[in-house]
């Protein structure tokens, strides 16, 4: 019991951290549809300064939340002119770099709102862009997709929505890596 209580002592489980992050852009003719770090072959595409990847961004929101480091539009200001048209997952891999030295990425959880096109075809591209950006093994990140029956500005097809959920290790000063919980199973 005294050596649980020990284990139990030194555990910083007080270290995982989470952070949500949510986005959504316009749908409008004559842009690339890209989700995920996946083009969709779609009639219209995601209106942005960058590609406006509404689930990427939603993910880097999440990172830069559960880090405690603001949000995208700090990171990546959208009236920065080397943003223009940028591919997010290159940001969600220098998000990855500034969110390091405080924490490892642990897990994603993304939930993509769209009435259209049906995502189901391209849930396991996704996630692997998304693990590769960060590190992480693909089973780490899951991709969830829903429709808004109709209602709203989804429902109405007039724009593309995205929640997500980081789950991190918080490193203890800044560089060294915590004890996950998991040691004590
Ligand atoms: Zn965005």
């Amino acid at each position: 019991m005294s050596k649980l209580k020990n284990i139990v002592g030194q555990c910083q489980c007080h270290c995982v951290r989470t952070g949500w992050g949510y986005d959504s852009h316009r749908l409008v003719a004559g842009r690339r549809l890209v989700l995920g770090g996946v083009e969709i072959p779609f009639a219209k595409g995601l209106k942005g300064h960058s590609d406006a990847d509404a689930a990427v961004h939603a993910v880097i929101d999440a990172l830069l939340g559960a880090a405690g480091i603001g949000d995208i539009g700090q990171c990546f200001p959208d009236s920065d002119p080397q943003y223009k048209g940028a591919d997010s997952i290159v940001l969600l891999r220098k998000t990855q770099k500034i969110i390091a030295p405080q924490c490892r990425v642990q897990h994603i959880d993304v939930t993509i709102l769209a009435e259209a096109p049906k995502i189901g075809p391209y849930k396991q591209r996704m996630r692997a862009r998304i693990a590769h950006a960060l590190d992480i093994k693909v089973e780490n990140v899951n991709v969830k997709a829903k429709t808004n029956e109709g209602m709203g500005f989804v429902g109405k097809k007039q724009g593309i929505a995205a929640m997500a959920v980081a789950t991190v290790y918080k490193r203890s000063q800044g560089t060294a890596a915590t004890v996950p919980c998991r040691k004590l199973i």
